[in-house]
């Protein structure tokens, strides 16, 4: 009988243990979801707060590759963003890829996995490309000494439209996408997909319709900040004053479409020989003005002749002849406790003194 009732207990007491030790372990899992859950959330909240704060393009899209590639735990990725009156999708910003493939990868809507992903707004999760079909088609079928790699792409999406597409491949840890995986970049896209827009807005707003270059009031407060940083660092900087010579004449000989042109040509000029970080804006009709940061005014000489024979020995067609122009300029170097004005009324001073000795030359 005392057996017995031993035995019972016993069993009772290990029937509770298990039950007991089941539900630490079932708890235990669900701290760990909960917990993994936080994470993401709270890698969410940091990326997006970062993303979120930055208005132009430039420095955007790094931003946003940099929150991706920590998201995701990636070694390679792309931006593209889909331009319109082109239909291609380009490589805007890139981690892990060639200069090679970022200059040369340019998809049209439904090619390649990115172009899939743009046409249909739908993402795409691969986990062994040398065996996905469209991956191979896309390299015309030679995968030979390609690796096998995991890839998602997603859509950049702003109510309803298409604005690009980002591409994840090869895990750091060499695992595979899963699902969660998919989800929390998704939401990582949309937020994105906001910034981009705004920035696009912004874009828009700062830039002058025909050339694309900066507008006057931007330059103004780029100049300012120069100016600032200039007195704050001891750094040097110039500034170009640019007007084409006899343009009145031009538009009167071959009309105002084809000063719109010259325009035009002229900006791709500047937007060519200066580098990134260099301010090209449009001052008014056909004055234009480069700001060149931690430029001296010997290097801003031999950039602004640079241009100026640039300018000189291009041309551009329209409705099949051929058109010349030719630019004055004039150059200052910022000096400390220099206004704008006072900088901006030295580089016009150059300019006129170029007007005056003959054109087509640059004065400092
Ligand atoms: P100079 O060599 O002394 O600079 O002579 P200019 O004829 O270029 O100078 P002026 O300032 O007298 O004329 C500027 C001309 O630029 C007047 C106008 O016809 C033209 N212009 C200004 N804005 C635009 C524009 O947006 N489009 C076109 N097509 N022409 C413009
Ligand atoms: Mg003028
Ligand atoms: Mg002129």
């Amino acid at each position: 009988m005392i057996r017995e009732t031993v035995l019972i207990i016993a069993f009772i007491v290990l029937g509770a243990g298990y039950l007991f030790f089941n539900h630490i372990k079932r708890l235990k899992n669900q701290k760990k979801k909960l917990q993994s859950a936080i994470d993401d959330l709270k890698l969410l909240q940091g990326v997006s707060k970062e993303v979120s704060s930055k208005l132009e393009m430039s420095q955007l899209l790094p931003s946003i590759m940099e929150a991706f590639v920590r998201a995701g735990n990636v070694k390679k990725g792309s931006i593209m963003l889909y331009d319109r009156e082109k239909d291609l999708l380009e490589i805007k910003t890139a981690k892990g890829l060639s200069q090679r493939a970022i200059d040369n990868v340019k998809l049209h809507l439904g090619e390649g996995i990115g172009g899939r992903v743009a046409e249909t707004g739908e993402s795409i999760l691969i986990n062994d490309t040398t065996k996905n079909s469209v991956y191979k088609d896309f390299f015309s079928g030679d995968m030979k000494g390609r690796p096998r790699e995991t890839l998602l792409c997603l859509p950049l999406m702003f109510k309803g439209e298409i604005l690009g597409v980002v591409t994840l491949d090869s895990k750091i840890s060499g695992q595979q996408f899963i699902r969660n995986d998919e989800r929390l970049l998704s939401i990582l896209a949309s937020q994105s997909a906001i910034s981009i827009n705004n920035a696009r807005t912004y874009e828009l707003a700062i830039t002058d319709g025909l050339t694309k270059l900066y507008i006057r009031r931007y330059f103004f407060n780029r100049l300012n900040e120069e100016i600032e940083k200039s007195s704050r660092y001891r750094h040097p900087f110039s500034l170009l004053f640019l007007d084409i010579d006899h343009f009145k004449e031009f538009n009167d000989t071959y009309g105002h479409q084809m000063g719109d042109k010259a325009l035009i040509h002229l900006s791709k000029i500047m937007i060519d020989k200066t580098r990134t970080v260099d301010i090209c804006a449009r001052y008014g009709g056909e004055e234009f003005i480069i700001i060149l940061p931690e430029t001296q005014k010997d290097s801003g000489l031999i950039l602004a002749e640079r241009l100026r024979k640039s300018i000189e020995v291009s041309s551009f067609v329209g409705l099949g002849h051929e058109y010349k122009i030719r630019v004055s300029i004039g150059l200052a170097e910022y000096r400390q406790d220099m206004t704008s004005k006072e900088l901006i009324k030295e580089a016009d001073k150059n300019l006129y003194k170029a007007k005056e000795t003959g054109r087509n030359k640059v004065i400092s």
